[in-house]
């Protein structure tokens, strides 16, 4: 089994499910309870917030655990939106965000009167800094932009865009930092970044786990009502066994990542090189600035999903577009805002590698790859 579809989820570290189990069993009090069982679970969530604090060089109050990145941008968004509603009722984002940002900047559209400036990226998936600030009105309240694209792996201008926001204080600036962390640097501080989402099942931790980062003083309404929980930002019991597990996993991939990532960046030249040297295939991943971990290319007249399936037959699992748009079997969103034809944007495959793989698997998934292509053409007659 060769598994290359670790940006829609990643299999969780063996310690990872031994931590999640064990604090299952032995802390299963619930943090706000005010006997010793309750205060053992809480001492707990506040070590697991520390870590991931000291990981994501942040303040500890500054740490939301969340059910994963769909709620974390949700929260974000709505939650800016929301508080600064009397201030004003601009947004800006990009064309490429994943669909927990896209969709929910569609609702406040559609639903709660704001408006929202869609900021272009150009031939490779890069939005430039200029863009936005030009996009900037009087009644600008937040912007959110993701840190690298989960279908191409194009690495936005983060910090970059930061430091122009130092001229306009008053914006909220909001990272969908989820396919970015552990594998490409962002310093959130100095990046001016007020709120950054992460995911859990993104780093070998556990799918609905996730961390919004808040920082201090950042307007924020929450989500749901309830209890006084994280902050007052995120009420209902914790799942303390599932922010520890993140803990771990964060621990882990960070460590890890930093052995293994120039291993699985020169793994992905090797395949681009090579998927540049196949007849009738485009590489959509940009040269330069992209993730270590993010493959992107097409098959011109070959429909991804058929491909995919053809793949599988020989137990190698990779995906189209992103997961969650793949089964809807649309487009890639973020290829026909390259800029790239309908036919390119249908055809799109994507690779996504994780500290597991080897050059030999990648040798091998060429080689199937390849096969698989002629005799798709042979069938299709093309
Ligand atoms: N943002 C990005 C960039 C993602 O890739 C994903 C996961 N596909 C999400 C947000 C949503 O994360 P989750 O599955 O934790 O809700």
């Amino acid at each position: 089994m060769l598994y290359l579809d670790n940006s829609a989820t990643t299999k969780p570290y063996s310690e990872v499910i031994e931590t999640f189990k064990q604090v299952s069993e032995k802390f299963f009090g619930n943090p706000s309870s005010i006997h010793q069982i309750g205060v053992q679970a809480e001492q707990l969530l506040t070590k697991a917030r520390n870590q991931v604090a000291s990981i994501l060089g942040v303040k500890s109050e500054e740490v939301v655990f969340t059910s994963g990145a769909t709620e974390g941008n949700n929260t974000a968004i709505k939650g800016v939106a929301f508080a600064l509603r009397e201030k004003g009722k601009h947004i800006i984002t990009t064309t490429i965000e994943h669909p927990s940002v896209s969709e929910t900047m569609k609702q406040l559209e559609e639903q709660f009167g704001f408006s929202v400036t869609y900021v272009p990226v150009d031939e490779n998936g890069f939005v430039s800094v200029n863009d936005i600030e030009n996009a900037i009105k009087e009644d600008t309240i937040l912007i959110s932009i993701m840190h690298v694209n989960n279908e191409v792996g194009a690495i936005q201008p983060i910090e970059e865009i930061g430091q122009m926001l130092k001229k306009y204080p008053n914006i909220i600036y909001h990272v969908d930092h989820v396919q970015g962390v552990c594998k490409v640097p962002l310093n959130i501080y100095s990046s001016n970044i007020d709120l950054c989402t992460i995911s859990g099942h993104k780093f070998h931790a556990l799918n609905g786990t996730g961390v919004l980062f808040v920082r201090e003083k950042t307007p924020l309404v929450p989500l749901l009502s309830g209890g006084s929980q994280e902050n007052e930002l995120r009420p209902g019991t914790e799942s303390l066994a599932g922010a520890v597990a993140l803990a771990k996993g964060l621990r882990i991939a960070t460590k890890d990542y930093q052995e293994h990532i120039k291993r699985i960046n020169q793994i992905k030249e090797f395949l681009i090189n090579e998927l540049n040297n196949l007849d009738g295939i485009i590489v959509n991943t940009p040269n330069k600035h992209s993730a270590p971990h993010i493959v992107n290319f097409s098959v011109p007249g070959i429909k991804a999903e058929v491909l995919v399936h053809m793949l599988e037959e020989e137990e190698i699992y990779v995906s189209t577009t992103s997961a969650c748009s793949s089964r809807k079997k649309s487009t890639s969103k973020t290829l026909l805002a390259m800029g790239r034809p309908k036919q390119v944007a249908e055809s799109a495959i994507r690779v996504s590698l994780s500290y597991e793989n080897e050059l030999d698997d990648i040798k091998y998934f060429l080689s199937v790859l390849e096969k698989s292509i002629i005799k798709l053409k042979k069938v299709m007659g093309l």
